[in-house]
């Protein structure tokens, strides 16, 4: 593995691909793979979660030139995280507006920590795949054809994946939580289901409630080592 000095880690190694276009018009950039893409990683769905991003640009950043067979996008959702909120520009959860079969209208709960009750109301979007950020990871997707996708969120502590993957593994080990086939509750128009309904295997690796630099610390090099 190329990687690259200390001193050069500030900036990324190398540019990133505009793949689609937000609501208030931010570049949606991915970080291409050399060869056939084997696993995507995408951070920063819900802009309540930077330390997703936060994690996987330090990961990627130990790199010397772009990676052999993983993508990477540091922020599906740059409005959100613009303003710090969950949802996109428009206050839809952009994790329930996947066009799935079992997509639903109704007003989504979330809760922003293990302990909370699921109160905070978000739209799920006019439509199914209502929102630009939806419609440019679909298809982004479908152009890389991903054997597996990882979903970064956080802070739930837990790796929720419908098979045990040697990815699965790996992320239990590495964030000492457990592996959950099911979160415990409908996600209807989410990227998992999304993926279940379009035959990739979805990984969710809600990461530990933690500080960035904390998660940085403990996480980026091994990290590194399953993104080759
Ligand atoms: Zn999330």
């Amino acid at each position: 593995m190329n990687m690259r000095k200390e001193r050069y880690r500030g900036t990324l190694p190398f540019a990133l691909t505009q793949f689609g276009t937000s609501v208030l018009g931010a570049p949606l950039l991915y970080a291409p793979c050399k060869h056939k893409c084997k696993i995507l990683a995408i951070a920063g769905i819900h802009g309540e979660e930077p330390e997703t991003t936060f994690l996987l640009s330090r990961t990627l950043r130990l790199f010397a030139e772009p990676l052999q067979s993983t993508a990477l996008i540091l922020c599906a959702n740059p409005d959100g995280m613009n303003l710090g909120t969950r949802g996109n520009a428009r206050g839809v959860d952009l994790n329930r507006n996947f066009p799935t079969a079992n997509w639903s209208s109704e007003t989504t709960l979330s809760k922003a920590t293990l302990e909370s009750e699921r109160v905070t109301e978000l739209s799920p979007g006019s439509s199914p795949g209502s929102e630009p950020e939806t419609k440019a990871l679909v298809e982004i997707i479908r152009k890389l054809e991903p054997a597996e996708i990882l979903s970064i969120h956080s802070p739930l502590a837990c790796v929720d994946a419908p098979e045990r993957t040697p990815l699965v593994s790996f992320l239990v080990k590495l964030s000492e939580t457990e592996h959950k086939t099911d979160i415990g509750y409908p996600t209807p128009g989410s990227l998992g289901t999304w993926c279940g309904e379009n035959s990739i295997h979805c990984v969710t690796w809600e990461l530990p409630r933690l500080a960035p630099e904390i998660l940085a610390q403990k996480f980026t090099e091994k990290l590194a080592h399953i993104f080759l």
